[in-house]
């Protein structure tokens, strides 16, 4: 069905009151005619009844009367005919007759014994023909056929000449056998019909008139309302237009577009690369898939909240937005997870683009006059090279990320093979890491931390994870795993015990290891069981709390510094001392550090490895052991493998070493042999 709108509103509705209003005028003016000229032909019988009864009446009392008058003459005569007859028309003369109603008399043969024309008495008229009727002759046959009086219609001439209706009353004066007659001519009545008549139409054409002259009135004024009202009307669906039209791009928006960033969404996004890669297939030209995720967003959107994360991604949107051409598609999969559809030339136009990504990505973002930072870790396939299947080229673009990310963020990667079988791998490892804890599949190894005195001050234990298959896997690749799987608390609870219980043993043994350091995140301090969880263990294995350090990363404290003080206060009010893990990587606020229950910091090893030759990373170093110390904490290095690099940390105020200079992480039987045996 098609909807009236604005534009196609037809004429006919406009116009068919008009129509309405001539129909109704037709139909009005024909019953008022009807009507009224019902009502003249009742008129013009009644007044013809009355007309003739009247006239009947007339003419009968003048025969009457001329009758009782000529009986008296006949009586005075002696019944003398011819003295009678005389007398009769003397004083029929002095009557005073008009010519509308006088007398005549007849006799049966048709002479005339009295009439107001003289001449008439002077012929016979039984033969007189009007007509081709015998007038006379019909009057006296009628006379003769009723003697006691009878009226006759006949077709007469009026004394001017002209026919005209007559009507006679008849008696029979029976002794003399002469029939009197008084006759009445009607055109009177016809007069006063014709002025009836007149009247009449005068009445009906006024009526008409003023009729027709409502009609036009009504019409003019019901154009009139017609215009205002179809103005109105199209006014109001011209409103109703605008407000469909409206919702139907809202509607259109709301399922193709991201309410957030209004870039397009995973469904439009996906239908826009389904069309490219039609085109491609058809036109031979190349399309990049980049796939960006923000570093460091969580930590914005969980400290600062969700109103200044939607304000981030919303800048970081339009900046995606304003790098690419018009042409290109950017959309947003959720979350931090940006996608850019690109059509190139060749693959090395994108390393342009691409680092101007990474460039404007790293931009201050200042919400609310406060500078928040990010990054962005991006992952780019390419069709038709890598593949022209859909859900391919996001999977390779994730699986480039995915890599940019471990690499370090703040950087991009080109898919390669070898990613799909990372990913798989991935996924082997994900699928089978709920078992490793069950069938016992973990394990711990040591590597010491030496002061500058040379002493084994503890270890950091770290875990492995003995695969069936695979052999070792390195925590690198299944801690990240565990934390998806939102089993990392268990695993990391699995090494503490463990620790504990190692640490108990040696100490049985009277072989002094020191503290021993566990990392956890805080994915698991965010597990409301944690803290609890250790203080049981703590109380289970009856062991000094003193002995046990936990690292931190940096990043993940970052993520949540309000919370992070709260709990790891907690967690320092057990006895356990806390370190930073990795710091100079994650971003630490000095008003935060300050507010940290923490002992020490660990330098990470990114900063350590290129010493000397990196004057920076050496610059870097030493401030952070210089800022330890302004804070009144302790500093470790950590991945330290050469003598110059161990001098020049311990040169400039670092405590304690960890690094392959001493030893990789070892097995317990290995350790123990090594570093607490000897
Ligand atoms: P991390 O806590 O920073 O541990 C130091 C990493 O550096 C260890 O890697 C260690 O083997 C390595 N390393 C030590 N000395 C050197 C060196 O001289 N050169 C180099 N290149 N590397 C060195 P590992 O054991 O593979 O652990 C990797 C990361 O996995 C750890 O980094 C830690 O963040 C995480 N991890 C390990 N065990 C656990 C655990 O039980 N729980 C949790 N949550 N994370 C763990
Ligand atoms: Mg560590
Ligand atoms: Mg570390």
């Amino acid at each position: 069905m098609q909807l009236i709108n604005s534009k196609n509103i037809p004429t006919w509705i406009m116009i068919l009151p008009i129509f309405g209003i001539i129909i109704t005028t037709i139909f009005i003016t024909l019953t008022t005619i009807y009507t009224i000229k019902n009502n003249f032909t009742k008129e013009k019988k009644i007044i013809t009844q009355e007309f003739m009864s009247n006239l009947k009446y007339t003419t009968k009392q003048r025969v009457t009367l001329a009758y009782n008058i000529l009986d008296s003459i006949y009586k005075i005569n002696k019944k003398d005919k011819y003295r009678t007859i005389k007398m009769m028309q003397k004083v029929f003369d002095k009557l005073k007759w008009d010519k509308k109603g006088y007398v005549f008399v007849f006799d049966y043969k048709g002479n005339t014994l009295f009439h107001i024309n003289k001449y008439y008495m002077t012929i016979n008229r039984w033969n007189f023909k009007r007509n081709g009727i015998n007038v006379i002759r019909k009057l006296i046959l009628d006379a003769l056929k009723s003697p006691n009086g009878v009226y006759s219609k006949y077709l007469a001439y009026n004394p001017d000449g002209r026919p005209i209706n007559k009507i006679s009353y008849l008696k029979i004066y029976k002794p003399l056998n002469l029939i009197i007659g008084s006759g009445v001519y009607l055109d009177y009545l016809d007069k006063r019909l014709v002025k009836k008549q007149q009247g009449y139409d005068l009445l009906l054409e006024n009526i008409i008139k003023k009729i027709v002259f409502i009609a036009i009135a009504i019409s003019l004024a019901m154009i009139f309302v017609m215009y205002l009202l179809s103005k109105q009307v199209k006014h109001i669906l011209q409103l109703y237009d605008k407000r469909i039209k409206r919702k139907q791009k809202e509607l259109f928006l709301q399922a193709n577009f991201d309410n957030l960033t209004s870039l397009h969404n995973r469904q439009h996004f996906l239908f826009e690369l389904k069309e490219a890669i039609q085109r491609i297939k058809r036109d031979q030209q190349k399309i990049a898939v980049l796939f960006i995720d923000i570093d460091h967003f969580k930590e914005i959107n969980d400290s600062k909240g969700h109103h200044i994360g939607d304000e981030v991604l919303k800048i970081v949107a339009k900046r995606l937005k304003e790098s690419v051409r018009e042409t290109d598609i950017v959309g947003r999969f959720g979350g931090d997870e940006f996608v850019i559809l690109i059509n190139i030339k060749s693959t090395n136009e994108i390393s342009e683009l691409v680092n101007r990504i990474l460039i404007e990505l790293k931009q201050p973002i200042v919400i609310e006059h406060h500078q928040h930072f990010v990054s962005g870790s991006i992952g780019i396939s390419i069709a038709p090279d890598d593949s022209t299947d859909l859900n391919e080229l996001i999977q390779f673009a994730d699986s480039a990320m995915y890599k940019s990310k471990n690499d370090g963020k703040d950087r991009y990667n080109f898919y390669n093979a070898q990613m799909t079988k990372d990913a798989k791998e991935r996924f082997i490892l994900k699928t089978t890491l709920h078992y490793a804890l069950k069938n016992n599949e973990l394990d711990i190894y040591f590597q010491p931390q030496i002061d500058k005195e040379d002493n084994l001050i503890g270890a950091e234990v770290l875990v492995r994870w003995n695969h069936p298959n695979k052999g070792i896997v390195s925590p690198y690749h299944f801690i990240p795993l565990a934390i998806e799987l939102g089993i990392i608390d268990k695993v990391d609870l699995w090494v503490i015990e463990n620790a504990i219980i190692q640490h108990t043993k040696w100490q049985q043994k009277g072989l002094k290891v020191g503290i021993l350091s566990c990392n956890i995140t805080m994915y698991d301090i965010e597990k409301d069981r944690f803290i609890d969880d250790i203080k049981s263990l703590i109380h289970k294995h009856n062991f000094n709390p003193y002995y046990l350090n936990l690292e931190v990363t940096e990043e993940t404290i970052m993520k949540n510094p309000k919370k992070s003080i709260a709990v790891l206060n907690k967690l320092k009010n057990l006895g356990i001392n806390i370190n930073i893990d990795d710091f100079g990587t994650g971003y630490s606020s000095l008003a935060y550090l300050k507010k940290l229950p923490i002992s020490k910091l660990k330098i990470d090893k990114s900063f350590i490895k290129d010493i000397p030759q990196s004057k920076d990373d050496m610059a870097i170093s030493k401030t952070i052991i210089d800022l330890a110390k302004n804070l009144n904490l302790e500093v470790i290095a950590e991945g330290v493998e050469t003598e110059i690099q161990k001098k020049f940390l311990f040169d400039n105020g670092c405590n304690y070493i960890q690094g392959y200079i001493y030893s990789q992480p070892l097995k317990i039987e290995d350790f123990e042999k090594k570093f607490l045996l000897s």
